[in-house]
């Protein structure tokens, strides 16, 4: 069923309005219909209840429409206005609509028909019209709520920006105070390794049985002190960039099979069988045999560490020409593939609880990892949790030589010095396998 209309008539002619009505009553509009005389009663209307249309006569005894439009912005009174003209009114019809009315109409063009379709389309308009209203509102207020959430996103950025800052600021003391501390408690620690070396001399005296054993453990502890003071020491050079590499041309091989038999007394202390293979056509290498060394123990290490029962295998091979791989493989207690991701950040360690049972620094997976970095070369692990676990190291047989800025003697990283890499390419060709020189990339 159709809505009923609430329609209200301003006009102080009796005639007019009864000719609405009745053009209304007879172009079937379902309505309720006021009539008020004057713009007063018309303002009292509007303001006691709400209507769908006005039909407003022009020119009214107490003031016209034009003022009577103005009135109702002003008391914010919202309803679509249809003015009725008279005769000659139509030129100010265009003041009217700028004035707020919906349409205007010539009261000689009253009819049934024209007089309905005016009022639906005025209602139309209007309803139309406060849509637009009402989303232009929403717009503002939405932009008003993205310019505050910007300002308040502007004010967390710099907050961040300034934590960040203390932050960098905070990570540099910690890393200067680990550097001056580990630096500091290595020259005692060389000195208590060093006389007990000295005690254990059958020069120095007899000891008894009881105080060797207790010279020794001095002796091992303080061997195990300084290696975590060198970690420490190595992490906290390699995060301030002060660490650099020595390269020099030296045998993978020997190197590899030096480490493995200098760790070979720990694996049988734990009845683990230790293995290598190396297939290399050729085992020359230009790197720093020190920190390649101190990888492939790394890695021993950790592997000895975490296996208690089976074997370790080291496999060392020749990838592409200009590329070794290293692989260390164990059957040890694996790693979660959860925990994985985190092994190589400084100081992480799967399990870390103060009563765990692996000792360690947590810094030896990150120190490799950075010096791998300054290498250019990567890291990869493949675990099984309860299986065991292969770290797998891949460096180029030749690494960039860190150039110096002349005289101040600070590295500035690893970039490209022409002079020593000629050297080296020519060098390195005297070692290079058959076929592999024409392929040697230029780095
Ligand atoms: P640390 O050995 O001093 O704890 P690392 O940085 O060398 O520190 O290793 C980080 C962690 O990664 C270890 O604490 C251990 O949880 C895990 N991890 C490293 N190597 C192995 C391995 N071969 N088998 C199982 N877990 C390992």
């Amino acid at each position: 069923m159709e809505e009923k209309l609430k329609v209200l008539v301003v006009d102080d002619d009796e005639i007019d309005r009864m000719a609405v009505r009745r053009a209304l009553t007879k172009a079937g509009v379902q309505m309720q219909l006021f009539e008020v005389g004057d713009g007063n009663s018309a303002i009292a209307a509007l303001s006691n209840s709400s209507y769908d249309c006005v039909f407003l006569d022009y020119r009214l005894p107490d003031q016209d429409g034009l003022s009577l439009l103005q009135n109702l912005r002003l008391q914010e009174i919202k309803v679509p206005v249809v003015v009725l003209t008279g005769q000659g009114d139509e030129q100010i019809a265009v003041e009217l609509m700028k004035a707020g009315a919906i349409d205007y109409l010539s009261k000689s063009r009253i009819s049934p028909e024209i007089l309905a379709q005016v009022l639906r389309n005025a209602i139309r308009v209007y309803k139309a019209e406060m849509q637009v209203a009402l989303a232009n509102q929403q717009l503002r207020e939405s932009n008003d709520l993205l310019t505050r959430k910007n300002q308040e996103l502007e004010v967390h950025r710099k907050q961040i920006e300034i934590q960040n800052l203390k932050l960098v600021e905070a990570s540099k003391l910690k890393s200067q105070f680990l550097a001056t501390i580990s630096h500091e408690l290595r020259t005692p620690m060389n000195a208590i390794i060093g006389f007990s070396q000295l005690l254990l001399r059958p020069k120095c005296g007899s000891l008894t049985h009881q105080q060797k054993d207790m010279v020794e453990r001095i002796l091992n502890n303080g061997k195990h002190l300084l290696m975590l003071l060198n970690e420490v020491l190595d992490f906290s050079k390699l995060e301030a960039g002060k660490l650099d590499l020595k390269p020099e041309i030296f045998d993978l091989s020997k190197v590899v099979n030096a480490t493995v038999a200098e760790m070979r007394s720990l694996a049988q202390e734990k009845n683990l069988s230790l293995e290598v293979k190396i297939e290399l056509p050729n085992s020359t290498i230009f790197n720093d045999p020190t920190r390649v060394r101190q990888i492939v123990t790394n890695l021993l290490s950790n592997a000895i560490k975490f296996t208690e029962s089976g074997s370790i295998r080291v496999e060392v091979k020749q990838l592409a020409a200009e590329k070794v791989q290293l692989a260390v493989y164990d059957t040890g207690i694996g790693i979660d593939p959860a925990d994985v991701q985190h092994i190589f950040e400084a100081f992480r360690q799967v399990d870390q609880s103060i009563t765990r049972k692996y000792p360690g620094t947590g810094l030896g997976l990150p120190i490799i990892k950075a010096l791998l970095q300054m290498m250019a070369g990567t890291i990869s692990v493949e675990s099984r949790l309860g299986e065991g676990s292969v770290f797998q190291i891949e460096i180029p047989r030749q690494i960039l030589v860190p150039a110096r800025q002349s005289g101040d003697g600070k590295g500035t990283g690893l970039t490209y010095s022409t002079s020593t890499n000629i050297w080296r390419q020519q060098e390195m060709a005297r070692f290079a396998p058959e076929g592999t020189q024409r392929n040697s990339r230029e780095v």
